[in-house]
């Protein structure tokens, strides 16, 4: 057997609705980054579930993809090692997606957490039956490699165990396919948004991205939000909940000048000023060499997408054995013998 067969698989994935931002960072990318010699890795842009909320800019889902791919090269995803896909490139996710509709119940989908409030949050008019039906497709992007680990930010885990509650009813029913798959949520399961309004994300606009260069990371630390009570540097401020100090934790590599800046908010002895220059200076660090990669793939397109063409066609092949599994053990589309 090959040193790869007996290797877990990952699928793990990140729609094209732009660039990626810190939060991806914190929240995903450093765990794929840290497990992908130890798995078999799938990074799937799914540019399908975009479409849930994105069907009138598809030219921004058509920008992104190579927008996104650039990104995971720039923080040392390697495409030799792992396999880049996309969603629509790979018809089985779509197959899947169908078939297992039919043996999920409604409830599961009416009870998520995430899509409630995703669902709630939208207009009106952009809530479609595909919207609605994105855990499902998560559920088979997740399944078609027959995954058994899933590294993602907390938003993400209802979708995952909705994942092993649909594997474990195919299983019964049919046979077993597939594995449980488990979560793995990142070293910070939510990142803040520079606006300290809920999460740092793509649609909020309240983000630092990997690539935005130094003046821009100045410019968004000095504008971010902190305790709204601290209206002079001498008043006692707090730290928990403070998204300057989540930062600082996540991208400050001196924790003793986090204690320093901590114990000095807290007694109302520095100024914000001091504290968002110290984690622009720090976030600027940790971008270097991420811009510095980032740059170099952008001079070589032709790179970025030989290494999606080639994920796509190592995921082909595992989603085509997959299906092939699926179909047999459900027993359906081989009523004639000369079926393939
Ligand atoms: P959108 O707002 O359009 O949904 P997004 O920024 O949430 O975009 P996704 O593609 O939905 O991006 O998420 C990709 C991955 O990054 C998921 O695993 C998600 O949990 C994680 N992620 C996104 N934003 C954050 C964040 N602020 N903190 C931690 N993890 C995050
Ligand atoms: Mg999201």
């Amino acid at each position: 057997m090959a040193a790869n067969e007996q290797k877990k698989r990952i699928l793990t994935g990140i729609r094209p609705t732009g660039a990626l931002h810190l939060g991806h960072y914190v929240g995903a990318l450093h765990n794929w980054v840290d497990l992908q010699n130890q798995y078999e890795c799938y990074f799937l842009i799914a540019d399908y579930q975009a479409l849930g909320d994105h069907f009138h800019d598809i030219d921004l889902i058509r920008d992104s993809v190579l927008q996104v791919t650039l990104d995971w090269l720039a923080v040392g995803l390697d495409p030799e090692n792992s396999s880049f896909a996309v969603q629509s490139y790979v018809p089985e996710f779509a197959e899947l997606t169908m078939l297992l509709s039919f043996i999920t119940p409604l409830g599961m989908l009416e009870r998520n957490p995430t899509l409630k409030g995703e669902l709630d949050a939208l207009e009106v008019e952009r809530r479609t039956v595909g919207f609605f039906n994105y855990p499902m497709s998560q559920v088979a992007d997740i399944l078609i490699p027959r995954a058994h680990l899933v590294p993602v930010g907390d938003d993400q885990s209802p979708h995952v165990e909705m994942t092993r509650e649909v594997a474990r009813k195919f299983n019964r029913m049919f046979g077993e396919v597939f594995p449980e798959a488990e979560t793995l949520i990142g070293k910070v399961p939510r990142l803040s948004g520079t606006d300290g309004q809920g999460k740092m994300s793509k649609s909020k606009g309240n983000v630092i991205m990997l690539g935005d260069d130094e003046k821009t990371v100045t410019k968004k630390v000095r504008g971010m939000f902190t305790d709204p009570n601290r209206i002079r540097a001498d008043i006692p401020g707090k730290v928990e909940g403070n998204p300057l100090f989540q930062y600082h934790d996540a991208f400050n590599p001196d924790t003793a000048q986090i204690e320093d800046l901590k114990t000095r908010y807290r007694e109302g002895n520095i100024g914000d000023v001091e504290v968002k220059m110290a984690l622009a200076e720090a976030i600027n660090n940790f971008l270097d060499p991420i811009r510095e990669k980032r740059h170099y793939y952008e001079q070589n397109m032709n790179l970025v997408e030989d290494a999606l063409m080639a994920g796509v066609a190592r995921t082909r092949v595992i989603a085509a054995e997959t299906m092939k599994m699926v179909r047999d053990a459900m027993r359906i589309s081989s009523y004639t013998k000369n079926w393939k």
